[in-house]
């Protein structure tokens, strides 16, 4: 399914980039002093996470010049940074690009530059938040994507997961750091520039040339700080495309899409539904999170970028009509979950790709029906059970990975996705939907761990729900079931005897049967089986008995597990 199609793009073509990113992640990761909060800061959760630990970025105004022809830019990078008092270095990632100017508060000072940092010393007693500015210029190897396109056209576009904004801006580049941005880009005039938040304004330049600036206001991580700069020409979805439906005053955001201008004919094509794919969302969790929605035909390496109200879609998608409902309803969901809810830790990537997966899924449903539903659960699960490579010998939740790439896997997506969805059979719709609505209000701009998610379904349920997200995210696997039945026609009466492999260890679940009759009755019964490796259950006889000539275990694929089924 085209939702998955940005999976196996990104591990196919980041391969090689990575290993020298991750370095610098897994050193700072590895800081965990904690300190204190200086005057005119607040303690809070953004400033105590541990890449660059007492540091936190509040927004970044970003400036830059973009050439005609090849890969030279110049920038001006202002941040505002808040820091604890015990943190006396500023760092920041930047790789490669020569840096030409750091100021602090007004003043130029001194700095040490390395292959990946900026080292700049925080003044004693400085203000709080210190204004720092950072002057560049150079060559962009990558996280902004310039090439021509096959008309021959120049174009860039920022592609930046998970941590190459560094090669583009001087950043504190983790998604605990999440800050407002603003982009003034000076372009060629016949180059549409489109990035994060809203339009501030379009001027022309001299030389014809155009300077475009848009602001995001809301926080959003470095990774999804991105620009579009290309020959794109505008498609408005109209002003209804996604809008409270259930709201006693009806709120709506505006969408659009960008193509080249040889795509243009296309649309809507599969954007049809995008205003009722963002209507669903938002009455299943919340209030979209931001100004507006964009999608753009971009130079992503993945099959969607889920960048924070400027969707990138891979070039191919659009030029090959493989452009589908299901892939912009993943990046969509992403907008809530990914974006505007962030995991505060890259090993709990699945609260931003197993979500979109999972939502994917539920629009299918909302849109198509139960039977589309199952198909899509089927496909989820169908690839989890296949997977070799990090289903059966990782969790979930992977906090020894350091291979950022390598998290782009079942076990974050499929497998992610179908404990959301067990989930919500563990603790009801009703529970389900209501702690994701507390959960998306509670950390809405900001960024969450898994338990923060258990917290929520924990209060929603009245459950206590350890077991589960241990069993599901902490260990590799998934049940292995070898069903038996038995059929008393005398009694009605019908006996399972479950054994669970021994690879993954036992678990524990709700399991449902469907016993059908030679006519062609049915009768579904739903039993607790417990973590053990043998269990022999009988089941309750229903207010009508039938005499089972058949048995489906788990007929609407509520269950991530193997499962053969033997009659005795
Ligand atoms: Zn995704």
């Amino acid at each position: 399914m085209l939702p998955f199609l940005d999976l196996p793009r990104r591990r196919v073509i980041f391969g090689h980039l990575f290993v020298a990113l991750v370095a610098v992640v897994g050193a700072a990761a590895r800081l965990t002093a904690q300190a204190d909060i200086g005057p005119g800061a607040t303690r809070d959760a953004a400033i105590e996470h541990p890449y660059r630990h007492g540091v936190d970025v509040q927004s970044y105004d970003l400036t830059l010049d973009l050439p005609g022809t090849g890969n030279v830019i110049s920038g001006y990078a202002v941040l505002e940074v808040r820091h604890t008092t015990r943190v006396d270095t500023l760092v920041l990632d930047l790789l490669q690009l020569d840096v030409d100017s750091v100021r602090m508060d007004g003043m130029r000072v001194p700095f040490t530059r390395t292959p990946g940092e900026i080292h700049v010393a925080f003044r004693p007693n400085g203000k709080f938040p210190v204004r720092v500015e950072v002057g560049y210029h150079g060559a962009v190897e990558d996280g902004l994507i310039i090439r021509t396109d096959s008309a021959g056209r120049w174009t860039g576009f920022g592609d930046n997961w998970p941590n190459r904004a560094r090669n583009w801006i001087p950043s504190v580049d983790h998604p605990s750091d999440k800050a407002t941005v603003t982009w003034t880009v000076r372009a060629p005039a016949n180059r549409t520039v489109v990035a994060n938040g809203e339009l501030v304004y379009r001027k022309p330049l001299p030389n014809d040339r155009m300077e475009t600036r848009w602001h995001e206001s809301h926080p959003i991580p470095v990774y999804l700080m991105v620009i579009a700069a290309a020959p794109l020409v505008e498609y408005s979805l109209g002003p209804l495309a996604g809008c409270a439906g259930n709201s006693p005053v009806t709120k709506c955001i505006r969408q659009f899409v960008y193509t080249a201008p040889e795509q243009r004919s296309m649309l809507p094509g599969a954007f049809a539904r995008a205003g009722d794919i963002v209507s669903y969302y938002w009455a299943l969790v919340g209030p979209f999170p931001y100004e507006d929605l964009k999608h753009l035909q971009s130079s992503t390496r993945f099959g969607g970028m889920e960048n924070a109200t400027a969707i990138f879609y891979a070039d191919a998608a659009f030029r090959t009509g493989r452009m589908n409902e299901g892939l912009i309803a993943h990046e969509t969901a992403h907008q809530w979950f990914g974006d505007a809810v962030t995991e505060r830790e890259w090993s709990h990537l699945w609260l931003s790709e197993g979500f979109a997966t999972y939502f994917a899924a539920l629009w299918t449903q909302h849109a198509h029906g139960d039977t589309a539903f199952h198909r899509d659960m089927a496909q989820i699960r169908a690839t989890v059970l296949a997977d070799n490579e990090s289903v059966p010998t990782h969790p979930v939740i992977d906090s020894l990975q350091r291979d950022l790439l390598a998290l782009l896997n079942a076990n974050s997506y499929q497998k992610g996705g179908f404990v959301l969805h067990m989930l919500r059979r563990q603790v009801g719709d009703s529970a389900f939907f209501g702690a994701l609505r507390n959960y998306y209000a509670t950390f809405r701009d900001g960024t969450a761990l898994s338990d923060d998610l258990k917290a929520a379904m924990e209060q929603a349920s009245g459950q206590q729900l350890g077991w589960f997200f241990d069993q599901w995210l902490r260990r590799p696997g998934y049940p292995e079931l070898e069903v038996t039945w038995s059929s008393d026609p005398s009694s009605h009466q019908v006996t399972l005897e479950i054994a669970q492999g021994t690879r993954f260890g036992a678990y524990r679940f709700p399991l449902t049967v469907e016993l059908r009759d030679a006519n062609g009755a049915t009768q579904r019964t739903t039993v607790v089986v417990p973590a053990e490796n043998q269990v022999r259950l009988v089941l309750p006889a229903g207010t009508r008995p039938i005499t089972p000539s058949s048995l489906v275990v788990d007929p609407d694929v509520d269950l991530l597990a193997r499962i053969a089924v033997h009659h005795r």
